[in-house]
């Protein structure tokens, strides 16, 4: 099924995600294509993935609906930051200094881009019952803005 192009109006958030997975864990986009695919989805859910080194890849494109929030797919773009669980896949604020200056970069850019979107993690949506993305994006983003 085809779906209607994302246009820049139509972005209401900006939701930051973790892929759930261990420090050690160094995930690319590719990667986290390959296990989006192999779950059904047409390629990765997210528009941004930021590596454990801070490396900011590319998912879809920014026209491109995510499947990445259940409900606001067609209203959001999706960025995934690699890590948020600790040794006993417990969830933990674990990503590095390096992954919090990309992503604070990014948003800056995404911001000037789409004003009116709201910067929040998965977990802020209604009714998700997840931890994603492991610490409280809201509050770090009001001091990290400007
Ligand atoms: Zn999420």
């Amino acid at each position: 099924m085809a779906s209607k192009p994302l246009t820049p109006e139509a972005v209401k958030y900006l939701a930051v995600h973790c892929s759930a997975t261990q420090t050690k864990t160094d995930l690319t986009a590719a990667d986290i294509d390959v296990m989006h695919r192999k779950r059904g989805f047409l390629k990765i859910g997210y528009h941004f993935v930021i590596r454990r080194n801070g490396t900011v890849e590319k998912g879809r494109d920014l026209t491109e609906v995510g499947a990445h929030v259940e409900g606001y797919n067609s209203q959001s773009l999706g960025i995934c930051l690699v890590g948020g669980v600790d040794k006993d896949l417990k969830p933990e604020n674990n990503f590095t200094p390096a992954q919090f200056n990309a992503l604070s970069a990014l948003l800056k850019d995404l911001s000037l881009k789409f004003p009116k979107a709201t910067v929040q993690g998965h977990r802020d949506f209604p009714n998700v019952k997840k931890d994603c993305p492991c610490f409280d994006v809201k509050p770090w983003w009001l001091k990290h803005k400007d």
